[in-house]
């Protein structure tokens, strides 16, 4: 074996070496001249999908009580977030917050029992969050205030140190760190106004910020500037709810309004909605929201999570002219839209050969531990031999970020008795890393991994734009030596990437209006 040979460059997992040998041999014993190389990216990707961090927010102002609401409809952002969870109410005389963490337990458990302390609050938000504690409350020359956001702050330690300068002070932290809600509630304090506060937060934060602010007579939502992150509006006829999601909604007996545009801040009470800054022209919503993100159920600028899932697998259907499969499967659970859409297209059988454990292992369960990650993502997939054996599956997976979970899924394929695996990825090859959302724990582009094989392939860490843009394009030589390197290195039968084009066109809208920036380095940064 080779393995000493390449241990000098990257942390290695042992257990995951361990895990690739025992395929290599059994299943590709004639592959031998391959083992050096493809070893080496076995070893360089430790990560897993489960690392990629969003966050979720829910605020309700009502005629009646509200305090079931926000516990409600906070826990239905449950699948963008869990590390941190809490939520804040107006009682009519104070504020009072709730903040717990998640690595340990869930939403709901964690804040049923204390549900009464928020008395008959008629206003209240909630967030659940893959990074720092929220909400942030504090006290300005504006009054007393509440902040959640889905934000990620590139240039914090800019703004950090400005306000440092004008002698300002942060009393929270976050994992040794900065919380960048306290910085965007010290921010809004700036202005002479909510409203000027707010849009200073808009014009300083490099990266995205949407937020909910509760005061005592209003909650104020303020989207993001490109709107990369969205809000949503819904009523009923005791008052108003703002969401991340629309999944939110019907359960809790609220219908639809509309979303917020693009940097629009609007002040919501239960008699209404009051337009304080309407929005720009320029959008730029994330893709990766219909993508990955979303919960099937929602709808973003209209347009449903699932059914847009349906129409990228289908795109894929039709470009798959050249495979025979027995039948089409999804990785559960962001791969089983795209994989209904590939197999009604295509008029092969949907099956599922993998089952998800969710009695004790549900969607949202993550430890923060990456051993333990890894770990829990291989326990909750059950292989059904009845489904696997000497079959040939399209498998459809929402995207490769490192590579791991998916390295994983096909070793446990073909200890099934897989004959043949065609792995199609509902969206292009992730080769710039994200950097308006908190995409991943790490800024290193070589957490990616299109972009650790391109590396190899080229030699070098120093790649350019042209080169990479070579890369990107999917019908260009580079792009095909790319997937076909990655399609070994997996020891798939055959691996094929979903075109942007058709990815943008299943969405359905105009490319102008969405962010591709991981896939093609397009996006505003201003
Ligand atoms: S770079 Fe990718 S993940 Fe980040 S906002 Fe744009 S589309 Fe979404």
């Amino acid at each position: 074996m080779h393995s000493f040979q390449i241990t000098y460059r990257i942390r290695p997992f042992f257990p995951t070496t361990i895990f690739y040998q025992k395929i290599h041999s059994r299943h590709f014993p004639a592959r031998k001249s391959q083992e050096k190389k493809i070893h080496f990216y076995i070893f360089a990707d430790i990560f897993t999908k489960t690392n990629i961090y969003m966050s979720g927010f829910f605020g309700c102002v009502s005629r009646n009580e509200c305090v079931n609401e926000v516990f409600y409809g906070t826990d239905y952002h449950s699948h963008l977030g869990t590390k941190r969870a809490g939520m804040a109410f107006y009682t009519g005389k104070k504020f009072v917050r709730s903040i717990h963490s998640l690595e340990n337990g869930y939403f709901r458990n964690k804040f049923e029992d204390e549900l009464p302390k928020f008395g008959e609050a008629n206003m209240g938000i909630g967030i659940i969050s893959d990074c720092e504690s929220q909400p942030i409350t504090i006290t300005s020359h504006l009054g007393r205030y509440a902040v959640v956001t889905v934000a990620r702050i590139d240039n914090i330690e800019e703004l950090t140190q400005e306000l440092l300068n004008d002698r300002h002070h942060f009393a929270e932290l976050s994992d040794s760190t900065i919380n960048a809600t306290e910085l965007v509630a010290i921010l809004i304090g700036l202005g002479n106004t909510l409203k000027e506060g707010i849009e200073l937060v808009q014009k300083k934060v490099k990266g995205s910020c949407s937020m909910l602010v509760l005061t005592d007579h209003a909650i104020y939502a303020a989207r993001d500037k490109f709107g990369r992150t969205p809000i949503v509006i819904g009523k009923n006829d005791k008052g108003y709810v703002c969401a991340s999601e629309s999944s939110s909604f019907d359960n809790l007996g609220y219908s639809h309004v509309r979303d917020l545009g693009p940097g629009e801040i609007v002040q919501m009470t239960a008699d209404g909605i009051r337009v304080v800054t309407p929005p720009q022209e320029r959008m730029q919503m994330c893709s990766f929201l219909w993508v990955y993100y979303g919960y099937p159920s929602a709808n973003y600028e209209g347009i449903n999570v699932e059914d847009s899932r349906y129409r990228s697998g289908a795109a894929m259907a039709r470009r798959d002219v050249d495979v025979e499969a027995d039948f089409a499967a999804g990785i559960p659970d962001s791969g089983v839209g795209h994989a209904v859409g590939y197999s009604n297209e295509k008029g092969v059988p949907y099956k599922r050969p993998f089952v998800k454990y969710t009695p004790t292992w549900p969607r949202s369960f993550m430890p923060q531990n990456q051993k333990m990650r890894d770990l829990v993502a291989k326990m909750k997939l059950l292989p059904n031999e009845q489904f696997t054996r000497d079959q040939k599956i399209v498998f459809m997976d929402d995207s490769i970020v490192r590579g791991t979970q998916l390295k994983d899924n096909v070793v446990k394929l073909y200890d099934s008795g897989v004959k043949e695996v065609h792995m199609r990825i509902a969206c292009p090859p992730l080769v710039f890393p994200c950097p308006f959302l908190n995409f991943s724990s790490s800024r290193s582009s070589f957490d990616l991994y299109a972009r650790r094989i391109i590396r190899d392939l080229e030699g070098t860490e120093n790649l350019s734009e042209e080169v990479l843009q070579e890369y990107v394009n999917p019908d260009s030589e580079k792009h095909k030596e790319m997937v076909d390197t990655m399609r070994k290195h997996l020891q798939l039968t055959t691996l094929k990437f979903q075109r942007l084009d058709d990815l943008v066109d299943a969405i359905g809208l105009p490319k102008c209006k969405l962010c591709t920036h991981c896939w093609d380095n397009s996006s505003y940064m201003e």
